[in-house]
């Protein structure tokens, strides 16, 4: 049983792989994106001709003064047969999921439809730059945490620092590219204009089943992996933030178990060395001033709600930005997302109709 739907799950990997490369082409120029200098490497050649070409233009940086747009995603679905069931948990899959061959044509579209991955603290700060001509976006990424409720459904079990690069790990522990850190990584190697300085995206960890997969964060060999990895994500642009510890409604709860949940999530991030001023409420729900006025004093000075409009609000210390969901629920509303993607044509095949 157990090789048979490891066989069956190595060969839809195999196809999801194989679609998704055919959709983003041949890799394009490798060049750096060095905003405050002319680009001057053009490593590809062809031949062993000395090439007097001259150097690409350098890329012009202005500043952007209207809001900035944010979108979110969940753990990528790399299994639609085994995720998209007819049940309640895959019927949660199909509204709130979207697919790793959804995602990377997500991305081709953001790329050619002019939009840059920026920071969130310039975004909140107001200081975005972006090339000119571009429109400036955030990516996110929630519940990084490969749940063991994705067990068996199609999805990675955790990411992993290899050689060098993030790569999601597979439930038969091989190692994927199928997975939103690999991919935009991948998207600004291959369009270095997709980030503005430097700029990734945002992941957001709960805490109750320790963060990026790894579900034992109190062991030493794990507190090990997890400080590289964050070392690693921060260092490259990307920023980590807190989804509360226990996905908790900010809206409902007491402030002192509100209280109680910081400490928790805190007491796994301290001691990897993962410090953080964003938080992203769970369930988007925007909590009272006391809520927000306490969670600025525990750090988090950039909070983030769900809304369908890009919004900046200044309160009680905090900077509260808006984001819109990306999944199966923003999919049947194809005219809200055609600024970002065309859903006809984003669509994975093996999503439920
Ligand atoms: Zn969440």
């Amino acid at each position: 049983m157990r090789n048979r739907r490891a066989g069956i799950l190595a060969a839809v990997v195999a196809a999801a792989l194989a679609a998704v490369v055919a959709c983003t082409g041949p890799s394009s120029r490798p060049v750096a994106f060095e905003p405050s200098r002319p680009q001057t490497a053009h490593p590809v050649a062809t031949t062993r001709t000395p090439q007097h070409t001259a150097p690409p233009p350098a890329v012009r940086m202005v500043r952007w003064h209207g809001p900035v747009e944010e979108l979110f995603v969940h753990p990528l679905v790399l299994e639609p047969r085994l995720a998209f069931t007819s049940d309640t948990l895959g019927v949660g899959f199909q509204h709130y999921f979207v697919t790793a061959l959804e995602f990377q044509r997500i991305l081709d579209q953001l790329w050619q439809k002019g939009w840059t991955l920026v920071d969130i603290h310039k975004a909140a700060a107001g200081t975005v730059r972006v090339p000119a001509g571009r429109r400036p976006l955030i990516l996110e990424e929630d519940d990084v945490n490969y749940y063991r409720y994705f067990q068996g459904r199609g999805l990675a079990t955790r990411l992993v620092l290899a050689d060098g690069q993030v790569r999601a790990q597979l439930p038969d522990g091989r190692l994927s590219d199928q997975d939103v850190v690999p991919m935009i990584e991948a998207e600004i190697a291959e369009h270095p204009e997709f980030s503005a300085d430097g700029a990734k995206g945002v992941l957001g960890l709960t805490g109750y089943e320790g963060f990026f997969g790894e579900h034992h964060p109190k062991r030493a060999a794990v507190q090990h992996r997890l400080r590289a990895l964050v070392h690693w994500l921060q260092g490259r642009g990307w920023t980590i933030a807190s989804h509360s510890w226990g996905h908790i409604d900010f809206t409902t709860n007491s402030l002192s178990s509100i209280e109680w949940d910081t400490g928790q999530w805190k007491a796994i991030a301290d001691p990897i060395g993962l410090h953080t001023d964003v938080l992203i409420y769970p369930f988007g729900g925007r909590p009272s001033d006391e809520v927000v006025r306490y969670l600025v004093r525990a750090g988090y000075t950039i909070q983030q709600d769900i809304d369908d409009v890009p919004r900046t609000v200044h309160r009680d210390g905090a900077t509260i930005l808006s984001r819109r969901h990306v999944d199966g629920y923003a999919f049947e509303v194809p005219a809200q997302q055609r600024a970002f993607y065309d859903v006809a044509t984003v669509r994975d095949p093996n999503r439920p109709r």
